[in-house]
């Protein structure tokens, strides 16, 4: 018989792990890459590298400061060093 209080417990994991690949994928993207940044002086957007997120940086049209957006999600960590935060 299918117990039926286990349904949401898998469905609420499966959904955790979809949503924390996302993050990852994401993060590893935007490491390797560029990150698009629009000066709100001249409108334009600008690429800065990865390592400058979070960062101001010198709009390349019009020399005015640029907010370079935070990376979203965690840097990817290697296998095996992962923290045990999941354990409830
Ligand atoms: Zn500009």
């Amino acid at each position: 018989m299918l117990d039926l209080a286990q349904v949401p417990v898998a469905q609420s994991l499966l959904a955790k792990h979809d949503r924390e690949l996302d993050l990852a994928q994401k993060a590893k993207k935007n490491l390797v890459g560029l990150i698009k940044a629009r000066c709100e002086e001249c409108g334009r957007t600008s690429e800065f590298e990865a390592r400058d997120a979070g960062t101001l940086q010198v709009c390349p049209h019009c020399n005015a400061y640029v907010d370079v957006p935070e990376l979203t999600g965690e840097p990817p960590t290697p296998a095996g060093t992962r923290a045990p935060l999941d354990q409830e």
